[in-house]
């Protein structure tokens, strides 16, 4: 490619991303590393023509993703739903793998395939299909409740899916007043404590999983940075703690986060969720200051433009994400009941 062109998405990357913090490294985004990064970019762009691919990339990702290459960016509901509206032959799910597993579920037809080199999650790898097939022996009568953080073999043991944004609407409704919700422990205790709130009577009972980013929290820390940052807006993600929830002015998904900032006149906030979020705020709203602390996902962030790149170029076999027919029925039949329960 040209010199003027690699200048000009140099330039590009640059205006997006000079006022990036919130990342792998503080000096990540300086000119000359946009200068390194935009041979990469133009090619990855190159290919994303000649095999008729879309790029969706998780919020969690890295900035330079979501501002170089990315056609769509979200978290993992919001992006499964953009999946199955593209036409596109090849879908690149930038994210871990069972949000891909979601991607290829929604559209069996498509070939997904995911950059990640660690594409785990200690929540969704926290408990397996086998495990909650022993957990529905032992409590026959709740309806079992997963996040849509759970592989797509967990997916199919399960009744119905939530995801962060409609979990307490969805498990309000579910005509059973005995849920058994996995993986994710805190989120339950969330749960438990929402319904309380709004009056609901259900017995929630919980596995003992955790993301280890949103479990990290510190309620202290955040008395601290509150009482350091008056008018501080502090939103937070339903995988964090109790005690973070309840010091928190909104909890919510990460697109709920959005629309709150998107809608407020404050201007300084504390987001209790991955770095990448922050990172993303940070280019969208120069305006308004956002507060630490931050945390990374270490397999979000093992996604790369490199490995992007090489998922265009020459997939390994394992790069392809694939779900046996018997377990895609069953996982369907329970994110069909999630839409059925939350927009019906
Ligand atoms: S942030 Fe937490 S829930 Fe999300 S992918 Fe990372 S470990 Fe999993």
């Amino acid at each position: 490619m040209e010199k003027e062109a690699l200048d000009a998405i140099a330039d590009e990357l640059y205006g997006k991303l000079a006022g990036v913090s919130a990342s792998v490294s503080p000096c990540l985004y300086d000119r000359a590393a946009c200068e390194r990064m935009a041979p990469l970019v133009a090619r990855i762009r190159e290919l994303k023509r000649e095999r008729n691919a879309t790029i969706l990339a998780h919020t969690y990702t890295g900035s330079e993703i979501v501002a170089g290459v990315a056609d769509f960016t979200g978290d993992s509901y919001m992006l499964s739903k953009r999946a199955s509206e593209t036409e596109s032959d090849v879908i690149v799910f930038a994210a871990v793998r069972f949000m891909a597993e979601t991607a290829k579920l929604l559209n069996p037809t498509k070939r997904v395939l995911l950059p990640a080199t660690d594409g785990r999650c200690s929540l969704a790898d926290s408990i397996t299909a086998e495990q909650v097939a022993e957990l529905r022996k032992a409590h026959p009568d709740h309806v079992f409740v997963c996040y849509i953080n759970t592989t797509a073999a967990v997916k199919a043991q399960c009744d119905v899916c939530v995801t962060s944004g409609n979990v307490f609407k969805v498990v309000e409704r579910i005509p059973s007043d005995k849920i058994f919700f996995l993986p994710d422990r805190l989120m339950g205790q969330n749960l438990r404590n929402e319904l309380a709130k709004r009056g609901v009577k259900k017995e929630i009972l919980t596995s003992d999983g955790a993301c280890h980013v949103h479990e990290s929290y510190d309620p202290e820390l955040l008395d601290f940075l509150r009482m350091r940052n008056p008018g501080l807006k502090v939103l937070s993600h339903p995988e964090c703690s109790e005690e973070i929830a309840e010091r928190s002015d909104v909890v919510g998904s990460t697109e709920q986060m959005l629309r709150y900032i998107a809608g407020s006149c404050d201007d300084r906030f504390m987001l209790l969720t991955e770095c990448g979020l922050a990172a993303r705020v940070q280019c969208e709203y120069p305006g308004k200051t956002f507060v630490g602390s931050c945390q990374m996902c270490r397999y979000m962030k093992s996604n790369s433009l490199e490995g992007i790149l090489r998922v265009l170029e020459n997939p390994a076999p394992g790069d392809e994400v694939t779900v046996p027919a018997d377990v895609a029925e069953r996982a369907l039949a329970c994110i069909r009941k999630m839409f059925e329960l939350a927009e019906g």
